[in-house]
């Protein structure tokens, strides 16, 4: 029986700049991979609020909440807590 740590809180590993390429993976079919432990990410989506998330379906990393729109995505920053503004 291997131990298993808890996971450490997960500090948004996916940073915009990642996220882009995440989404961009994920659009063109790819399975994306945690980039803690390789666990594939699955795709949430608050469609109340029409933004995404990428989780882990392993650790349970979690990307920023972003919104796909005809530019490409926007990061949302956390839903609670302060909101980042882009420049
Ligand atoms: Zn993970």
């Amino acid at each position: 029986m291997a131990l298993r740590r808890p996971p450490p809180a997960p500090a948004a590993p996916l940073g915009s700049d990642q996220l882009r390429t995440v989404w961009n993976g994920f659009r063109s079919g790819d399975v994306v991979p945690c980039p803690l432990d390789r666990a594939p990410l699955a795709l949430t989506v608050d469609a109340s609020a029409g933004m995404y998330r990428f989780v882990c379906t392993q650790c349970g990393a979690a990307s920023v909440w972003f919104e796909s729109g005809p530019g490409g995505i926007r990061v949302r920053g956390h839903p609670h807590g302060h909101r980042l503004r882009g420049a």
